[in-house]
């Protein structure tokens, strides 16, 4: 698939232009066409590198996952750009004019037996739990500043925070289910169990952090980025054969051979008996490979919904409903509703931690949609409209992702990522989401992480003379 458009208007590559090198520069594989993957590839191909993507799937764009199903796109993998200020995402959209809305606006809205309740006031209801909770977050935090700890890692899980709490009778159950609720969040957030994820990933002010949406779906960022770009599909990376000249690249479209290759594939990939590098990695890279923490037990998953009628006012962005004190607490306890953003009831649920594992590996499509309604029409207490189209996840599932991202245990540590992204051998470099070692799990984290592995090839294989690319978020 040979994606030709008018891309020498608007050069990504480090150089002004390709006629500045006069150096024969090497060929390039980019495995993968994530979003790590088509920038790098860009930053490389515009600077005058002989440049092929290999992508397995039959579309592009990997995590980020932009469907027009509904006829108004929905992003079934990566929606928000988190933190917007001095965010990568955020100038790359403002050059392509796409808008972005602020999303949610508001904290959610809980349902209880139909009737609904604001965010505040439920929290003052819960406020005993609440005050408890805060108090053992930084009751932890202070025991775990020890010096002995590196990096970003702590000695506590968010277990260790919320668990006590949620097993207190001392407290009244509505406090128990809100913390339980939050518990859920988290291990939403992180596609994660909460007993392996630290409690530096709990940071209290950012729990509803601004985020946008951009209006046109993530997709729009890739077709801009692969634009004059040699991308195949369909084309699924069995071994990677390195050592001696060239590096060969045996794939289910036969053997392709570079100077050098840069590998973006998620980690559950990279860890899965599927992909053979010859001679083997570095004991060091795949120690590494092995004990990033990578969902693998538990996971993030989306149902989206579109109704025929709007299930509720277009201005409750969020809503939720608190938990029993059972064990179902991480399936469809919070539902984002897009009519603002699309403009139609679409509505997207989220199943997660290790219940949604299970139900992402075991469960038919239809029966996931039929358990996201039963909780929603419970949820809402009335009965619900034509659903017209629907769509779910299985990120888990999923060959080409095994899992749904990175995420920081109390086990790992900055450096483990920083391993993960050096080159070996000048031949094979490392890009995706969990080699960046601050914006691991994100669109952004991920992209910086393309742009860096360009930036080491580049050095490499042709000058140092700018380490910046002409990337429309860097002009
Ligand atoms: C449900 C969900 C919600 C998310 N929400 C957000 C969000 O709101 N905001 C945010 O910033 N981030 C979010 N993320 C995270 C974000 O999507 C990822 O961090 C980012 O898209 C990863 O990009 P990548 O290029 O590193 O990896 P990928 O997008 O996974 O790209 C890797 C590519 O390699 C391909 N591949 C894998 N194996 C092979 C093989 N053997 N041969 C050939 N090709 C192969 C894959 O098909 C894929 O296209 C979310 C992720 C998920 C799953």
């Amino acid at each position: 698939m040979k994606h030709a458009g008018n891309y020498n208007k608007n050069s990504w590559g480090f150089h002004p232009s390709k006629s500045s090198t006069e150096k024969q520069l090497p060929s390039v594989l980019v495995l993968g066409a994530g979003i790590a993957g088509v920038v790098a590839a860009r930053i490389l191909h515009d600077t005058g590198f002989d440049v092929t993507v290999l992508e397995a799937r039959t579309r592009l764009g990997g995590r980020i996952w932009t469907i027009d199903d509904f006829g108004v796109p929905v992003d079934m993998g990566a929606s928000w750009i988190h933190g917007t200020k001095g965010n990568p995402l955020t100038r790359w959209c403002e050059s392509l004019g796409i808008r972005l809305k602020r999303f949610p606006a508001k904290m959610p809205y809980f349902f209880e037996r139909g009737q609904g309740i604001g965010f505040f006031r439920i929290a003052r209801k819960a406020h005993r739990g609440l005050t408890k909770f805060i108090l053992q977050y930084f009751r932890l935090l202070l025991r775990c500043n020890s010096p002995t700890r590196s990096l970003r890692n702590t000695d506590y899980s968010i277990s260790d925070i919320f668990d006590p709490l949620i097993h207190d009778l001392s407290l009244p159950a509505l406090d128990r289910r809100m913390i339980l609720w939050l518990r859920s969040l988290q291990e939403a957030i992180n596609g994660a169990p909460a007993n392996e994820i630290g409690m530096s990933e709990l940071e209290i002010p950012n729990l509803f952090s601004l985020n946008a949406v951009p209006f046109t779906g993530f997709a729009r960022l890739i077709e801009d980025a692969v634009l004059g770009l040699n991308v195949i599909l369909n084309c699924e990376v069995e071994k990677v054969l390195w050592k001696g000249g060239k590096v060969k690249v045996l794939t289910s479209k036969g053997i392709f051979k570079a100077d050098a290759v840069i590998v973006t594939f998620p980690v559950g990939v990279l860890r899965s008996r599927r992909l053979i590098f010859e001679p083997p990695l570095p004991e060091e890279k795949i120690r590494t490979i092995e004990s990033i923490p990578y969902g693998d037990n538990a996971v993030l998953d989306k149902v989206a919904i579109r109704y025929g009628s709007p299930l509720c006012p277009a201005n409750w962005e969020q809503f939720a409903r608190l938990p029993e004190l059972k064990n179902d607490s991480t399936l469809f306890t919070l539902w984002t509703n897009m009519h603002s953003v699309t403009g139609m009831p679409v509505y997207v649920g989220y199943f997660a931690g290790t219940n949604g594992a299970y139900i992402d590996c075991n469960y038919r499509e239809e029966s996931i949609l039929n358990e996201a309604m039963e909780k929603l029409k419970n949820m809402l207490n009335q009965d619900l409209p034509d659903v017209l189209s629907w769509k779910v996840t299985r990120w888990l599932s999923d060959p080409w992702t095994l899992g749904s991202y990175s995420f920081e245990s109390t086990e790992s540590t900055e450096l483990d990522r920083i391993e993960l992204s050096r080159p070996v051998a000048k031949k094979l470099y490392f890009a995706g989401e969990a080699t960046h070692p601050e914006h691991y799990g994100t669109v952004h984290g991920a992209l910086l992480s393309g742009q860096e592995a360009a930036v080491a090839l580049h050095r490499h294989h042709c000058c140092d003379h700018f380490s910046s690319p002409a990337a429309p978020w860097m002009r």
